[in-house]
């Protein structure tokens, strides 16, 4: 791992009406809450999830006059997890700094981050395309508490305050609303293979900063940057984008300029709105945290780190990359849990790792047995017998769907796979004497004797008449393929 030799060019141009081309330039700052047992600082619970508000906080997540914050070792580790998953430079010693400014939701008036020397150094995202888009750094940093208005009320819950952040900041290398998406999607994907966060968007678990400027095509310097704060959903992040580049462009040809400001996204109308000026620079007052010693970690804990993450989304397309189709291999690489039982039964076959894999994508992700997927997956055991069953021949691929539904019946699990197709009703019978007995009692019967006088006379289509009587017989479970090899046999 290193740094990439090159990184990607691909410039992707935006024709306005006027016939110019323009090229929009991004940048994105990524805020991901860290699943760690505690606070940053505290030895309260971080996870507030179904707890009342204001019931996960320290005389530390107050600010209260005299406390000490001491920081949670667990917070660091997970931040040497989350670089390494950026190929990034994990820098052995690293610095707290105080950055002052007044919120309801920050009582102490600062906010405890690390400004000048930041935990993770340069790294780099490859995207699905192999587009690279390089990481400035990343550092640790606590969240501050969640304001709600309600009927004329503001109300503070510091439920979430002292939540350790990494904040993950992307150098200007997104060129398109597209890689946009695609590149926060492979941070949560990197990030939650990583196993330093929950990555629930929904509520909040990683937010997206988006900077956007556009510049006509040839321009030495970049246009005025406008930022699109506080996204929580890759669509957001491709819709702002595409907006703001579209807006920014309107501008420039209208003769006007952009400025540089905050601006929100509004989900409902489609459209960003300015919130805060940017113009004059805003004076944090940083100053190191006299609080906090520096963070030094030792290279072992590193390799520690290391040792610790699981396959990656780079791993699994290495693995399946030409085996499973891409389309297919990238939906369930949003679904960290099917890769790794993927791998599992890989490890014997590859082909059944395929099998496998399109009957996740087909059967498990299908809309209707979307609840299936908080259930217990099919042990390895159950689904390399699947596979072995349907190999040969024992299950067609409707029985195999069957039964792989079956598995994630609460009675089924552990049962084995035999025993539950036996159960359905859908192993398909091979033996070649048992079929030839059934095929011999079929053609004893009176009312088939037409039939069988017709496809010797040349009708081939009865045979298809035929074996759907031996089918019948045996309620099923014959194979067809044998059936209708047995049966040409007999009626030559
Ligand atoms: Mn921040």
């Amino acid at each position: 791992m290193g740094q990439p030799s090159i990184v990607s060019q691909m410039s992707e141009k935006v024709n306005s009406r006027s016939g110019k081309s323009y090229l929009p330039t991004i940048g994105i700052e990524c805020h991901v809450q860290l699943s760690t047992k505690t606070k940053l600082f505290s030895e309260v619970d971080n996870d507030a999830r179904g707890k009342s508000p204001n019931s996960c906080v320290s005389p530390v997540d107050y600010g209260l006059p005299g406390m000490l914050p001491r920081l949670n070792k667990e917070a660091a580790y997970y931040a040497v997890r989350a670089g390494l998953a950026l190929n990034a430079k994990i820098n052995l010693e690293s610095r707290f700094d105080r950055k002052h400014y007044f919120y309801p939701d920050l009582p102490k008036g600062y906010q405890i981050t690390q400004m000048f020397h930041p935990i993770i150094g340069e790294g780099f995202v490859e995207l699905p395309d192999g587009t690279k888009i390089r990481i400035e750094h990343a550092h640790l940093e606590e969240d501050a508490g969640k304001l709600s208005h309600e009927n004329g009320y503001s109300l503070v819950d510091l439920n979430r305050a002292g939540t350790p952040l990494v904040e993950i900041v992307s150098q200007p290398d997104i060129h398109s609303a597209e890689h946009a998406r695609d590149y926060c999607k492979e941070l949560w994907r990197l990030m939650t293979y990583a196993e330093v966060t929950f990555g629930d968007l929904y509520n909040g678990n990683m937010r997206f900063d988006v900077n956007i400027s556009v510049a006509e095509e040839g321009a030495t310097e970049l246009g005025t940057r406008a930022e699109v704060k506080n996204l929580n959903s890759f669509r957001s992040v491709e819709r702002a984008a595409k907006y703001e580049i579209e807006r920014q462009i309107k501008l420039i040809e209208n003769g006007e300029a952009v400025k540089q400001e905050t601006r929100g996204w509004s989900d409902a109308s489609g459209e960003t709105t300015a919130q805060r000026s940017k113009e004059m620079a805003q004076d944090y007052r940083y100053m190191p945290e006299p609080d906090v010693p520096p963070v030094r970690l030792s290279k072992e804990v590193v390799e520690v780190e290391r040792a610790k993450l699981p396959k990656m989304p780079a791993d699994y397309r290495e693995l399946f990359g030409g085996l499973i189709a891409t389309d297919t291999l990238e939906v369930l690489l949003d679904y960290p849990l099917l890769m790794q039982k993927l791998a599992e039964v890989a490890d014997n076959s590859g082909t059944g790792a395929v099998k496998i894999a399109n009957l996740f994508s087909s059967v498990l992700l299908a809309e209707e047995n979307a609840s299936l997927l908080n259930d217990e997956l099919p042990s390895r055991e159950q689904l390399l017998k699947l596979v072995e069953m349907l190999e040969e021949n024992q299950l067609s691929s409707t029985g195999g769907k069957e039964v792989f539904l079956k598995f994630f019946d609460p009675e089924m699990h552990y049962k084995n796979t035999e025993t539950i197709a036996k159960e359905l009703g859908v192993v398909q019978e091979n033996d070649l004497a048992a079929l030839e007995a059934i095929v011999d009692s079929m053609l004893a019967k009176p009312e088939t004797k037409k039939a069988q006088d017709d496809y010797r006379a040349g009708q081939e289509k009865v045979l298809g008449f035929l074996v759907g009587q031996v089918m019948k017989e045996s309620r099923g479970k014959a194979n067809p393929s044998s059936v209708q090899e047995i049966l040409r046999k007999k009626l030559q």
